[in-house]
């Protein structure tokens, strides 16, 4: 490919919105172009990108006896009807109609449509097992669409289903996949951790998160550096002997210092100890008038960071709420945290009006009785906080759990330690939960109908160049790892507008490359090399290639990695040694 007839377009800033580094590199290096809340226009350059990870995903899936097919992104509400799903998913499912009223959604994921093809297309366990794949677009109305492609609304999902004949074989597809999926991300060239999740109703322990490794990621990974213990913060937390401690000891004896007591404080009054791992803590409260309408609504919100030390702790602003920090109403942040109506308060501000209270902690609802409060805004301390001391036991349903680095690990092979990870990948066994709302059945070596057991496997496409730069950047731009860079190797040549040899040479390089199949761009733009040479390590592309007259007359080119501190000359003939 030649630069001038690609499309190279590079920024200098990137925009206000974008917050994660990631976010920034991708917007600054033209890889993509924002359209909407969570939607993006993949341009040339960071398509590129996709091509190859699907690529990787396609070769591996393959391999792993997978079949490809695809499913279409509109699909009939029937079909998410019969499991339930139509109504159960909440906003994040996309409803639409057509002319006719009928009502659709924008696939938000596949299982629906994918059992109904597998209940009509698979009707003896000859044809067993089975494992059917696409890679698709996806829409989620994600509450907070965020950080580019890493929590869009529209990306790109390879969602595969396994179907087999029972829990055994379906055992077997299941580790299949998590092979497949290790192979994967080694030939991402990642930093990753398969950690077991949650395997929620469904139980059992086949539920496993990939997780690349980057200080900016959403999720807690909690692992046992000296074995192969490693699980999400949910599973860890709610797996951990000391679960429900906390919550358990909820102190009754001491009261708040008007206008004295922080946050810590109280957190250390709810029971939570500053080392717990709650990412948020919401206190709610709506003031009422004699008629129930509301006339303040109050919110509180305990952060609690990183490693969780004491001095991480603060409150903070809710973000995104409309009236900011003091004045959201109940009902908008229930909705802010994407939890039901009805979660949270209202109660009563006036000392003595004793209402319940709920609390969320990172989504974990636990309720409390009767709890009487206030705040001041300017260094968001509690103040006036009055802890009803007469009030019976408060009902806390505890879920609030805690893990702390340096506990022991539930294998007793060493200490837990704690890790910042963003989620590319998902592998789920999913038993007969659709296969039975669905009636999906097969019939088995005696003529029996039989449910079909099932999994799901889910890889973030999109979602893996965000994690990819989050991984492997530096101040100058993206690091590719050489099997998912836009392209492998840039080829600059300085001059080539005044030097007949080194135009030559650039395009004698260049055709050779090709040839060898190397993923080879020549920047025929006629930058300056300062100009070009920014844009190449802003794009990330990990070799380049600089040809000049005066290395030339030596017949020598300049080879730089891009981690490498400097270019080493090298003679022409040797410059494919170097992009191995
Ligand atoms: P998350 O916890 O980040 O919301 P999820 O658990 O809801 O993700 P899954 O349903 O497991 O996601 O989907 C499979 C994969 O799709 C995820 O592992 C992730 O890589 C990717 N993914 C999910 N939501 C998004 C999104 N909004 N934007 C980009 N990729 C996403
Ligand atoms: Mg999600
Ligand atoms: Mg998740
Ligand atoms: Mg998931």
């Amino acid at each position: 490919m030649k630069a001038t007839q690609f499309f190279v377009s590079t920024l200098k800033e990137a925009p206000a919105d974008a917050e994660i580094v990631s976010h920034k590199l991708m917007m600054r290096a033209g890889m993509i172009k924002r359209l909407g809340a969570g939607i993006y226009n993949y341009m040339p350059m960071g398509l590129r990108v996709i091509r190859k990870v699907e690529a990787i995903i396609r070769e591996e899936m393959n391999a792993a006896g997978a079949v490809e097919c695809l499913m279409p992104v509109i699909q009939p509400a029937e079909l998410w009807q019969e499991t339930g799903r139509f109504d159960k998913m909440g906003p994040e499912l996309l409803r639409v109609k057509d002319r006719h009223g009928r009502d659709f959604i924008v696939q938000p994921t596949s299982e629906e449509v994918i059992t109904d093809i597998a209940r009509q297309e698979l009707r003896s366990y000859r044809q067993l097992p089975k494992n059917f794949y696409h890679i698709q677009t996806k829409f989620r109305d994600e509450r907070r669409p965020r950080f580019g492609l890493m929590r869009g609304r529209e990306f790109t999902m390879k969602d595969a289903y396994s179907f087999d004949r029972d829990v055994d074989a379906a055992g077997r597809s299941y580790d299949n996949m998590y092979a497949a999926y290790c192979r994967i991300f080694d030939r991402f060239g990642l930093a990753y951790r398969a950690v077991a999740a949650d395997t929620g109703a469904i139980g059992g322990d086949r539920s496993h998160e990939f997780q690349v490794i980057a200080d900016t990621g959403e999720d807690a990974i909690i692992y046992c550096p000296t074995s192969d213990y490693a699980a999400n913060i949910e599973l860890a937390e709610a797996l951990a002997p000391q679960g429900g401690r906390a919550a358990a000891s909820l102190p009754l004896t001491k009261t708040p210092t008007p206008g004295k007591s922080t946050c810590a404080d109280v957190a250390e009054l709810l029971g939570l100890p500053l080392t717990q791992t709650v990412k948020s803590l919401v206190l709610a409260t709506d003031e009422t008038d004699k008629d129930g309408t509301i006339v303040k609504s109050q919110v509180w919100l305990l952060l609690v960071r990183g490693d969780h030390e004491l001095n991480e702790v603060k409150a903070g602003k809710l973000e995104g709420l409309k009236g900011g920090f003091r004045f959201a109403t109940v009902a908008e942040i229930e909705d802010h945290f994407g939890c039901k109506p009805g979660y949270l308060g209202p109660i009563g501000l006036t000392a003595g009006v004793k209402h319940p209270v709920k609390i969320i902690a990172d989504r974990t609802v636990a309720h409390m009785a009767d709890f009487v409060c206030g705040a001041n805004e300017a260094d968001f301390h509690l103040t006036g906080v009055n802890w009803g001391r007469d009030l019976p036991e408060p009902d806390l349903v505890a879920d609030i759990r805690n893990v702390v680095a340096g506990d022991a690990s539930p294998d007793g092979k060493g200490v837990l330690a704690i890790q910042r990870g963003i989620e590319v990948g998902h592998v789920f066994y999913l038993g007969t939960k659709y296969s039975a709302a669905m009636n999906a059945t097969f019939l088995d070596e005696t003529g029996k109908p039989k449910l079909m057991e099932m999994g799901c496997y889910g890889i973030g496409v999109t979602r893996i160049l965000g994690a990819a730069i989050e991984q492997n950047h530096d101040a100058r731009g993206i690091i590719w790892p050489d099997a998912i860079a836009p392209f492998t190797v840039v080829i600059c040549p300085i001059g080539a507008d005044r030097s007949e040899d080194v135009k030559a040479a650039a395009d004698k390089l260049y055709g050779e490359l090709k040839a060898l199949g190397v993923d080879v761009l020549l920047d025929d733009r006629g930058e300056r090399p300062g100009a070009m040479f920014a844009d190449w390590e802003l794009i990330g592309v990990p070799h380049r290639v600089v040809l000049g007259d005066r290395g030339l007359k030596e017949g020598q080119v300049e080879y730089q990695g891009r981690r490498d501190e400097a270019a080493t000359k090298v003679a022409v003939a040797d410059v494919l040694s170097f992009l191995k």
